[in-house]
């Protein structure tokens, strides 16, 4: 094979101008989503693996484009990253969670647990602690009953810092879960080191756990891990009965995933809310 290199520095350089004006397309798409109300929040329940009853939602980001097509966060978060939208997207979609917490509230349900995701540069950020507390107070949400999901990434990214507000968030009752737990390769220091509450188990360990001798193993030194030291644990990614009966039999106290319900609207859940046993 004759490689040209200059053909493909040039094919690289109009590879990277599209990629530039695809970039810059977005970050406008995703300023003008911030004040037309294009964010949308769908909603995943979590259930208990033993009973099946509902026990909260985890809240998921969503931006409806102008065609109508929706799009999910890995094709906008990491340009709102890298844009410092993330800071202003993130405290929206703590606000929305929260009001509508409230509003099922005032609709007669019972409160629900709402786990909310937030990004490593949103925890960070200045703003961030004031945000969430003028939130709670304008939305009058019961801490109580949030929970942030931080990457375990994250928190092994920035330890120091993050540990600070890690601690600021718990002193106002928000319980803190980490999430994708076992990705990366501090997994044990982040548990030693953070008061953290809820592990959720990543939905890769999840698939591997049903084919794989080790990956079963592996899930089931997970959940024993997380028991001793009192933590909750969630298994993410649960598609089918079998991934379902194992993580019970194992000790896995709450399940996520398609088997129980894919994320859906706010209507939609109503009819967990009504009926607090799903199946
Ligand atoms: P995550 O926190 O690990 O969320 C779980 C993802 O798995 C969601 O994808 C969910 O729709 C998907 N999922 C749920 N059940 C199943 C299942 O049974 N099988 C499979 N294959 N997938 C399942 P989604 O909604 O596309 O979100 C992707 C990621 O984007 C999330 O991963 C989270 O890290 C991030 N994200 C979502 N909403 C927000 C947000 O409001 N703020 C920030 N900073 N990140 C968000
Ligand atoms: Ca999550
Ligand atoms: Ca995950
Ligand atoms: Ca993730």
């Amino acid at each position: 094979v004759k490689h040209n290199g200059k053909n493909n520095y040039a094919k690289f350089d109009q590879h990277m101008v599209h990629f530039q004006q695809d970039k810059r397309k977005m970050e406008k798409v995703l300023r003008d989503a911030l004040v037309n109300q294009n964010f949308v929040l769908v909603f995943q329940p979590q259930v208990y693996a033993r009973t099946k009853r509902f026990y909260g939602v985890e809240v998921l980001l969503r931006l409806r484009t102008e065609n109508g097509t929706i799009l999910t966060p890995d094709q906008f978060i990491p340009i709102a990253e890298a844009a410092g939208l993330i800071v202003p997207i993130g405290a929206w979609v703590i606000r929305a969670a929260c009001e509508q917490g409230m509003a099922w509230i005032r609709e007669g349900f019972d409160p629900i647990k709402i786990s909310i995701n937030i990004s490593g540069l949103q925890l960070k950020s200045i703003q961030f602690l004031s945000n969430v507390k003028a939130i709670l107070e304008e939305t009058g949400m019961n801490p109580a009953n949030l929970t942030f999901e931080i990457t375990e990434s994250t928190i092994i990214d920035q330890s120091y810092a993050v540990l600070n507000v890690i601690e600021e968030i718990r002193k106002l009752g928000i319980s803190v879960a980490i999430d994708d737990f076992g990705i990366s390769y501090s997994s044990l220091s982040v548990l030693k080191n953070f008061p953290i509450e809820i592990l959720k188990i990543d939905k890769s360990f999840v698939r591997e756990m049903v084919t794989d001798e080790k990956g079963y193993k592996i899930v089931n030194a997970i959940i024993n891990i997380a028991k001793s030291l009192d933590m909750k644990i969630v298994a993410e990614g649960v598609e089918d009965s079998t991934q379902l009966e194992l993580l019970d039999e194992l000790g896995c106290q709450f399940i996520q995933g398609y088997y129980i319900s894919r994320p859906i609207n706010e209507i939609e859940i109503e009819r967990f809310l009504v009926n607090r046993t799903v199946m």
